[in-house]
């Protein structure tokens, strides 16, 4: 028997096995490449695309801003970037809750995409925060912001609110706002400054805002090394009783003797201190620093009160009244000899914590005082409810008194309250002799101001009470921080 067709049976079957086994390895071959092919293209997706709103990734927009960068390099017309901020956005996020944000982020991102053409990209930098880039000059990038704003301020009814947004927008161009790496943040520092100024509008970048936010980053690097190197000093300013030209109390007004720039006064550095936290550390020092010239001058026969400015973040501290009185105690000072100056912005405070500080104060018997009173919003009833022994009527008024019958009724306005509530008033920043006697003809018990002194230091201020010289006669180192700081910071 020939074994032929066996040999070709089993040749064939071989065949087949083969063939079986190359395709199936053929068709997995090609369902991995089309499932490799997939993945990449959503890894690059996602890459390109935040999720949440559809718009370019940080990185996808700098792509953009490198593509656009190029085509103007070669001639074609330049563009522009929008930063769009909305304003108050953390608050509706954290009051209707991260849901209703997200819903939000997405309804602006649609009108934003509405308000500009094609070529336009947009990025959702952080939240609530936008960039666009588009093509023109700062003329289109401004008639487009004008757009977005109005655009973003029609209602918005979501689920859970209808609320109606406003946004804060900075515009910078290029190449005349600078390199591409730079533009956003050219454009975001643009609006920022308009966020200082309020909000609900827009602002086109200047080289100067750069500086002023330098300049701001190394201040607030010499404030934190302020303290320790002993840069500060409190200059104080007499408080004179209107009848007896006697000097009643000393207010405590801090400087910062700055390695370069001089002579610094608080407007500048106490909101930054605050901002940044360093309000607290300060704010100890002069507590305890007053408490320890007041100690000086009692040994000297000074029966003066001391009066310190309290800021609202220092009324939030826990253990405030207690550093206060064992700086009292340490040096020697009874608690109704220290004046706390509060403002009345502050005073008015409806917090839990703010009112406790001021029970706390009232129990541990201080003098207190509410500082630049006309200025703010008091309530008859609550400035009733605080432990105020004293009000200060805001320099603004005494300024204006002279010349305007409205200065002169709130004046007279702020006595009487306080006549009513029982309370003393001293009048801040009198300068001139007309202004003392109108303030003295209507009841003011107390009076400072250039007129009298300017602020000095403590050693100067001691002599001057004790009598050894006449104010008139002093060479008061001016204090005033425009003098020697020209320039302010936001
Ligand atoms: P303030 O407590 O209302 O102090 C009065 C300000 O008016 C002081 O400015 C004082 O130098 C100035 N002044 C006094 N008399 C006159 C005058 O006749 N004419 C004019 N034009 N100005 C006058 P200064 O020292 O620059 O202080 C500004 C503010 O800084 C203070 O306002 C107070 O709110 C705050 N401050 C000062 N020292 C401290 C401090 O140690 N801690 C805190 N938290 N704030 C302080
Ligand atoms: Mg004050
Ligand atoms: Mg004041």
């Amino acid at each position: 028997m020939s074994l032929w067709p066996t040999l070709a049976a089993a040749g064939l079957l071989l065949a087949c096995l083969a063939l079986c086994l190359y395709l199936r390895e053929r068709h997995q071959r090609m369902r991995l490449s089309v499932e490799l092919g997939n993945l990449s293209k959503r890894v690059f997706t996602n890459l390109e695309r935040d999720e949440l709103t559809g718009m370019l990734t940080r990185s996808g927009f700098d792509a953009a801003l490198e593509r656009k960068a190029v085509q103007t390099n070669n001639g074609t017309e330049s563009f522009c970037v929008l930063y769009v901020a909305l304003d108050n956005f953390g608050l509706l996020n954290d009051a209707f809750g991260h849901e209703t944000g997200d819903q939000l982020l997405r309804e602006v991102s649609r009108r934003l995409g509405k308000c500009v053409d094609d070529a336009a990209e947009g990025c959702h930098v952080t939240a609530g925060e936008f960039s666009l880039v588009l093509n023109g000059d700062t003329q289109i990038g401004t008639a487009i912001a004008k757009r977005v704003s109005l655009a973003l301020t029609e209602a918005v009814a979501l689920e859970s609110i209808r609320s109606q947004l406003t946004c804060s927008i900075g515009i910078a161009t290029y190449p005349d706002h600078g390199a591409v790496s730079k533009l956003v943040g050219n454009a975001a520092l643009a609006m920022r400054s308009v966020k200082q100024s309020g909000g609900g509008d827009f602002c086109i970048y200047d080289p100067k805002m750069g500086v002023a936010v330098r300049e701001k980053a190394v201040m607030l690097n010499d404030l934190r090394n302020a303290l320790a190197k002993g840069e500060f000093e409190l200059y104080f300013q007499p408080k004179i009783d209107a009848i007896s030209l006697q000097v009643t109390a000393a207010e405590a007004l801090l400087r910062w003797h700055h390695p370069v720039r001089g002579l610094i006064g608080p407007s500048v550095f106490i909101p930054l201190a605050e901002q940044y936290g360093l309000i607290g550390p300060i704010g100890h020092w002069v507590i305890e620093e007053a408490c320890r010239k007041a100690a000086r001058w009692r040994e000297r026969g000074l029966r003066m009160r001391v009066a310190v400015n309290i800021s609202g973040y220092q009324m939030r501290e826990d253990d405030l009244v207690d550093r206060i009185e064992s700086a009292l105690q340490r040096n020697g000072i009874q608690p109704e000899r220290f004046t706390a100056e509060i403002t009345e912005s502050v005073a008015m405070e409806d917090t839990k914590v703010t009112q406790q500080t001021f029970e706390r104060m009232r129990s541990a018997g201080f003098h207190v005082s509410i500082d630049d009173f006309g200025t703010g919003y008091s309530s008859l009833a609550a400035l009733r409810k605080l432990p105020a022994a004293e009000l200060k009527i805001d320099r603004a008024f005494v300024m204006d008194l002279e010349e305007s019958e409205d200065a002169r009724s709130i004046a007279r306005s702020i006595i009487n309250l306080a006549n009513a509530l029982n309370l003393r008033v001293v009048a801040e920043g009198v300068e001139t002799a007309g202004q003392r006697d109108l303030l003295v003809s209507m009841g003011c018990n107390e009076l400072q101001g250039f007129l009298f002194a300017m602020p000095m230091p403590a050693y100067e201020l001691e002599k001057m009470a004790i009598g050894d010289r006449q104010p008139e006669e002093m060479e008061f180192r001016r204090s005033l921080f425009s003098e020697t700081y020209l320039g302010k910071l936001e």
